[in-house]
């Protein structure tokens, strides 16, 4: 089995301050917790931002600043949110690829959150995931149900992304697919051959479908975009959750990536 890849997501759109003082907004407050969780065994950092308010944000100079800061500071993999609740529009979301990340999030499909609508149209898929392509950026096909599964094969059979495809899959979410390890039997089942695979459980699901993960030989995201608790009734840090997982995996047998390993097992360019 190859070694694990654990991607932290620190921030999302979701959990402000006083939902919890441990989630990093500001600029330097993502970065510096991105670093500290690179220390703890992740290899890819899945990059929001959020404006003075905590409100997401899709100011392509934030997102420039991080991108640029991580790389000055840390061998991350830099992984750029293209998800619509920052702005929903195709300029926006195309805009933040510019500073070429070498990875970005690419939903392949719609469906709903909890309290809203996340509408993801064939043309607008097929615009980022072109402008992906072009500029030699890898998506992770972030999968809500199934058919995103399809979606994302149909794309690399027109070669608007290059195999091997990388997914990952959200799960517990309200609205969308249950955590439960029979459907993630079935999604692993159904991939095109060669694909790698993250597995994002939501909330209390977090460690759950972590741990199943690293027995089946996928890979694990954790972090606040998904989860601010570590256990019930106590609050997490992102390098306190990234931290967990590693150890648990390498008791379990299963060794942890860094950074240049995961470049390696994702068919990365080195860096
Ligand atoms: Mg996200």
């Amino acid at each position: 089995m190859e070694k694990l890849i654990i991607t932290v997501a620190p921030t999302g759109s979701i959990p402000k301050k006083k939902d919890t003082p441990h989630v990093p907004v500001t600029i330097e407050e993502i970065v510096s917790c991105a670093l500290r969780c690179e220390d703890e065994g992740a290899s890819i950092v899945h990059i929001h931002t959020r404006d003075e308010h905590e409100n997401p944000s899709d100011d392509p100079r934030v997102f420039n600043e991080i991108v640029e800061r991580v790389r000055e500071r840390s061998n991350l993999i830099v992984q750029v949110s293209t998800g619509g609740r920052a702005g929903t529009d195709l300029k926006s979301r195309i805009q933040r690829l510019q500073m070429r990340p070498e990875m970005a999030s690419l939903t392949t499909g719609s469906v709903n959150f909890p309290n809203s609508a996340y509408v993801n149209p064939p043309d607008l898929i097929e615009a980022l995931a072109g402008e992906m392509r072009r500029l030699e950026i890898k998506p992770e096909m972030e999968v809500f149900d199934l058919s995103m599964v399809n979606n994302a094969a149909a794309l690399a059979d027109r070669d608007l992304a290059k195999r091997p495809l990388h997914f990952n899959f959200v799960m517990g979410l309200k609205g969308a697919m249950p955590a439960k390890i029979a459907h993630l039997v079935h999604l692993v089942t159904g991939l095109p051959a060669e694909s790698t695979w993250t597995v994002s459980g939501i909330g209390a699901a977090q460690l759950k479908m972590a741990i199943h993960a690293v027995l089946m030989g996928g890979n694990v995201r954790v972090g606040l975009e998904d989860n601010i608790y570590y256990r019930k009734g106590e609050l997490a840090t992102n390098e306190k959750l990234v931290a967990r997982i590693s150890r648990l995996s390498k008791e379990l047998g299963r060794e942890v990536a860094e950074p240049d390993e995961a470049r390696r097992i994702l068919h990365l360019s080195p860096r």
